[in-house]
């Protein structure tokens, strides 16, 4: 695409640039010369960012770093001074929560809040590109139901998810609320949402704390061996996603939210897309029966409840990506490119074996 207008004079904040998805922006921002303002917890703890460092040391763009935390009131004031750009993708992405009010709801909706204050704050800012998520858009599959034609789009929101029953996408659903309330009382930057299905492909960092491995660390770790329900799903390729952000914030006409989901798949899927290659490790050869699902998970996992067997498994998911193509003009890679790349990460890492 053409038509994108960078001013490289001026730095970009990009939030949570630990993060997994925010490695691979900071490296297209750094591929293309501009100085990236790195906000992250401790800058202080070099294994969480030397990653970062290194792409720098190889990249034409420059790299500083400064320590904000969500939670911080005015934390973001001095990684913001003098960007036009605000990416924010700090969230947490953790399924695995005690207090989630505290641990995910929180710091997704008050440091959305603390991060656009900020924005208000300081007028160099003209675009703030916010990473929600499609959990934002639904719920439960079973949500499809009613819907027009049963595919998702950008006009629909999760009314379903609570605190209660599904933490993380209640979190980002009130997060994205809360920009979208602030960013409309104000005329000085505009907000650009990029709404995610399940970001895999590898990580800048192989050894990322995203969910987004945890999950996919089971399709090769054995716990998946006898089978996996069929769950249907969005995935997004993480670099894919790196691109939609950048195109949200340097096209002058992106705006609004943009579903970014590269395939309507499904678990089994996911788990077939490896084994042309990788069929040496334990990975899910069949779909367990949703009934045999509804009666054992719950007593195996207590992180999976009947109602969320109930309301998704068994269930496909249809999105409709079409304004992620024609607005910000992304072309997906292949299903197999995704799972593929990650896998193979994950096998350089150390974290399976072959089955024996
Ligand atoms: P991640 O690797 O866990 O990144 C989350 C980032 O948020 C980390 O940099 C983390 O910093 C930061 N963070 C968490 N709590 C913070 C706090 N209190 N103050 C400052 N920073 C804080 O997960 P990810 O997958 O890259 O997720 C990035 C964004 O994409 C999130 O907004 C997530 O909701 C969204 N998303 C992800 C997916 C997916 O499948 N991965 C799908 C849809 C949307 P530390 O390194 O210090 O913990």
């Amino acid at each position: 695409m053409s038509n994108m207008v960078i001013d490289k004079n001026k730095p970009v904040l990009v939030t949570g640039a630990t993060g997994y998805v925010a490695g691979w922006i900071v490296k297209r921002l750094l591929e293309e010369g501009i100085t990236v303002h790195a906000a992250v917890r401790n800058p202080d703890d070099h294994s969480k960012i030397k990653h970062l460092e290194q792409l720098a040391a190889n990249l034409p763009g420059t790299l500083r770093f400064f320590k904000a935390d969500l939670l911080q009131e005015n934390s973001f004031e001095a990684a913001m001074a003098g960007c036009d750009i605000v990416f924010h993708t700090a969230s947490p992405f953790t399924l695995d929560v005690k207090d989630p009010e505290k641990e995910l709801v929180e710091p997704a909706k008050l440091g959305t809040r603390n991060v656009l204050n900020t924005a208000n704050k300081v007028s160099s800012v003209k675009r703030v590109v916010l990473t929600s998520s499609c959990a934002a858009i639904y719920g439960d599959n079973a949500d499809c139901e009613n819907i027009p034609g049963g595919v998702f789009t950008e006009k629909d929101w999760n009314t379903t998810s609570t605190v209660q029953t599904k933490a993380y996408s209640y979190s980002k659903t009130v997060a994205e609320k809360e920009a979208w309330d602030i960013s409309n009382k104000q005329s000085n930057w505009r907000l650009v949402v990029v709404n995610p299905s399940l970001v895999l492909g590898p990580g800048i960092n192989p050894q990322a704390t995203s969910e987004s491995f945890k999950i996919f660390q089971q399709m090769g770790n054995g716990k998946m061996k006898t089978g996996v329900p069929h769950l249907g799903m969005g995935v997004v390729d993480v670099r894919d996603l790196a691109e939609a952000h950048f195109r949200a914030a340097y096209l002058p006409d992106a705006s609004g939210r943009h579903i970014v989901s590269g395939h309507n798949t499904s678990f089994p899927q996911i788990a077939a897309s490896l084994l042309p290659k990788f069929s040496a490790y334990p990975i899910p050869r069949r779909t367990i029966p949703k009934a045999l699902v509804w009666l054992f998970a719950p007593l195996v996992d207590k992180t999976i409840t009947r109602t969320f067997v109930s309301r998704n498994m068994g269930w496909d998911w249809h999105a409709d990506n079409s304004k992620s193509i024609q607005a910000l003009g992304i072309t997906y890679r292949p299903l197999e490119a995704s799972t593929q790349d990650m896998f193979q990460q994950m096998i350089d890492s150390g974290a399976f074996l072959p089955k024996s």
